[in-house]
């Protein structure tokens, strides 16, 4: 089936639509019949796709057709009377979908808002909350439980908050808002209009800025610069990067143009929300998950149309549209979820940088510990390296002590010297910070009699024991049942071995009742509005003790906090990626962060049981910079990325057998349209080699030519498409993977 470019004599009017397919490319249509606006590029068509219509987004209009003319249809509408997507966030995505090698219509479905990828205008839009009446309040709960479940179920959740937003109602019945109007009917419910406009601060906010040390200073000065610059600003934790980035928005905003941040989750930083409110003037849009879709398209829509001076937001808003971009900041740059890691797997700080350039604006990469890319180009001068030695004024980087395990009893899993140390911080009125990175009572649950633990059915996982909730998890998939009591087998009594958050709770408050303590991980902040409460309790310090998984450790200020314990460093040194040591270096000196932020001098106390281990020393002796470059050095004579670029075909399959022979199919594809200097790797089986009931495998391809890797790609891919078993597994490509299973 092959069709040959046909250009026409006569000057047609072709356009290229991407639609939210999975297929590799543009669909080309006339313009509609009836006559309508103009068409240009970045406009939402309304077309006929197959039996229905989709709404798509013109990409670009040429005047030719691998299609014949007379088999084009119309397009039925052009929804915008303006492109929705301006050139320059059209070039970026076109880029993007050549790089990742994802779906055009894809590709654009991720940077617009729901209702505008399904045809609403694209003006901002009211946003409602719903309240209890005094009616509403009195309606006994019990009694409609009986008569009509759904709507006892929306009341309730308005019992427990209100008022109550589209995302909470629509949790509770995917039917809420005919619900939410009987009620309404009844008289028990008020709906209200709310004020999506924060309220912007005044001018005089900014003067509160302090004096900057040299070390911000020259920063500022630096990044100030007009024109594309990456700078990486390396600060350890506590040095005021946060301050620099409200210096270089201010100057920004004196010069009338707008600033993105990008921010890892917001969520967990509020404060970083409010510190920006109060200190920039104007409006600033906070773009993240947690919104509506209306409240979504509205805060795009105020930082197109210039009215938004500051964007933060976290990943996706990378794709925010700017009416006047003047720089581009991304916070935490080292952290894994600037990578989606599912779909379209893009790299937020990745396209940051590319966005900047193609833009000629600045971009700062801020982190205490940089990624080993964003490290490795400061070195080679392609970024700026920028760096704050000190954090200002009293506070000093804390002191580390290490707790050799092989010469230390466990209690529950903590030492006599970290409980003591513990002991006497908390005594002397300061906060304690305990970090262990696994939620949950135990990790196993063992037969004591034959040995069996307690493994999920779906997956090579063993399930998690909950205690409190009296139930057994996988952690991989999901799946929970009840808490057996018993083995199958022997009867014997099960005992729950190993060391999670809930346990090393339970076990804190009978050492340390007299002081609160407050437990951050998923499961303790499941509930709307628990994560603000908890750490509002941390903030008024009102907790005495925070103990947590890695939630409590990203971007977090708490001032009073002069100890923080790691209770198990060892988990990644041992780990089979070649990221397992940087990732374990980043997490120790995030938390170690923690410590000693205010005026209170800090320590940290590690327990581990390789205390000399090499990674570790130099870790501890010479900082992160010393230790990146040992580690550097290591990933050049592996040829790891940086110094390699990696793209992996993952795949999953109920069968085995199918599974392999798709990629070992996969793989000799490769190995036909190889160049020299690329080689393919697998196929593997992947550490879990079983999740959900599939098994999972892979292929990586790895060169350290990015140019020629980039033209092997879209062949590749499209081979892979056409490969017998391609329908019966489920594939993947990553490009620039950051998980390499
Ligand atoms: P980072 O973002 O690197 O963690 P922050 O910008 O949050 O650091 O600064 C840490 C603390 O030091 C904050 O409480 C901040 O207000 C304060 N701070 C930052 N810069 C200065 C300065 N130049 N003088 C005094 N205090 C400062
Ligand atoms: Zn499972």
């Amino acid at each position: 089936m092959t069709q040959a470019i046909q250009t026409l004599r006569e000057p047609q009017v072709i356009l290229k639509v991407a639609i939210n397919t999975p297929l590799p490319q543009l669909f080309d249509y006339l313009p509609p019949t009836k006559r309508g606006p103009q068409p240009q590029p970045g406009q939402r068509v309304r077309v006929p796709f197959g039996r229905r219509e989709q709404i798509g987004l013109l990409v670009d209009v040429t005047d030719t057709s691998a299609v014949a003319v007379e088999k084009l249809r119309a397009a039925a509408e052009i929804i915008d009377a303006e492109p929705v997507l301006d050139k320059e966030l059209l070039a970026l995505l076109n880029w993007a979908t050549r790089y990742y090698q994802y779906p055009p219509g894809e590709v654009i479905a991720a940077a617009l808002p729901t209702p505008l990828r399904k045809g609403a205008p694209a003006q901002a839009q009211p946003v409602f909350v719903w309240e209890l009446t005094d009616a509403g309040h009195a309606v006994d709960l019990a009694a409609l439980e009986r008569k009509a479940s759904v709507q006892a179920a929306l009341l309730t959740a308005l019992r427990e908050v209100s008022p109550c937003g589209e995302n909470e109602l629509r949790e509770t019945h995917a039917q809420w808002r005919k619900i939410i109007s009987t009620l309404s009917d009844k008289g028990w419910v008020e709906q209200r209009e709310i004020d999506v406009q924060l309220p912007a601060t005044s001018a005089a906010a900014i003067l509160d800025a302090p004096e900057l040390t040299a070390g911000q200073a020259h920063a500022v000065d630096n990044i100030s610069a007009v024109g594309f610059r990456a700078s990486l600003l390396e600060g350890v934790t506590g040095s005021g990067k946060t301050e620099v980035y409200l210096q270089l928005i201010a100057k920004q905003l004196a010069a009338g143009r707008q600033s993105l941040v990008l921010v890892p989750e917001i969520g967990l930083t509020p404060q970083l929300v409010s510190r920006f409110r109060e200190r920039i003037p104007g409006h600033i849009a906070v773009v993240h998950s947690g919104l509506t879709p209306t409240q979504r398209m509205n805060a795009w829509l105020s930082a197109r149309s210039g009215e938004a001076v500051v964007i933060i937001g976290t990943r996706s808003a990378i794709f925010t549209p700017l009416l006047r971009p003047g720089l581009i900041v991304v916070d935490e740059e080292h952290d894994a979820s600037f990578k989606q890691q599912d779909g379209f797997r893009y790299s937020a700080r990745d396209l940051a940088v590319f966005r900047a350039k193609q833009l000629d604006i600045p971009v700062v990469l801020g982190s205490a510990t940089p990624a080993f890319e964003s490290l490795n180009h400061a070195l080679a001068g392609r970024y700026e390296h920028l760096r704050l030695p000190e954090r200002p004024g009293n506070a000093e980087q804390p002191v580390v002590h290490v707790i050799d395990l092989r010469h230390n009893a466990l209690q529950e899993g903590l030492s006599q010297p970290f409980i003591q140390a513990l002991r006497t911080h908390l005594e002397s009125g300061g906060q304690a910070l305990v970090y262990l990175n696994r939620r949950g009572f135990a990790p196993v649950l063992l037969c004591p009699d034959c040995g069996t633990t307690l493994e999920c059915q779906q997956c090579d996982a063993r399930l998690v024991l909950h205690q409190r909730r009296q139930h057994v998890s996988c952690h991989h998939c999901g799946h929970e049942r009840p808490a057996p009591t018993q083995c199958t087998t022997c009867q014997k009594e099960l005992v729950a071995v190993g060391l999670g958050t809930e346990r090393l709770e339970q076990a804190m408050e009978k050492w340390f009742p007299e002081y609160p303590l407050v437990r951050l991980d998923r499961d303790t902040t499941r509930k709307r509005g628990e994560l603000e409460n908890l750490l509002e309790q941390i903030r008024t310090k009102q907790a005495r003790i925070l103990l947590g998984t890695q939630m409590l450790t990203k971007g977090h200020d708490f001032p009073d906090v002069s100890f923080v314990g790691i209770v198990d460093s060892d988990q990644g040194l041992f780990g089979t990626d070649f990221r397992s040591s940087e990732r374990l270096a980043q997490s120790i000196l995030q938390v170690a962060g923690r410590a000693g932020r205010g005026d209170r001098p800090g320590e940290v106390w590690i327990q581990s049981y390789y205390p000399e281990h090499p990674l570790l020393r130099k870790l501890l002796d010479e900082g992160y910079d010393g230790f990146a470059e040992q580690a550097l050095a290591e990933r050049a004579a592996a040829g790891w990325p940086p110094f390699s670029h990696l793209v992996l075909l993952r795949a999953e399959c109920a069968q085995r057998d199918v599974l392999f022979r798709f990629l070992e199919q996969a793989r000799r594809s490769a190995d036909q349209l190889l160049s020299n200097d690329i080689r393919a790797l697998g196929p593997a089986t992947s550490p879990m080699e079983r999740r959900s009931g599939r098994y999972r495998a892979q292929v990586l391809i790895q060169s350290a030519n990015r140019h020629g890797l980039h033209s092997f790609l879209p062949a590749w891919r499209a081979a892979l498409a056409n490969l017998p078993d391609t329908r019966r597994t489920r594939w993947s490509l990553d490009v620039d993977p950051v998980e390499l299973f």
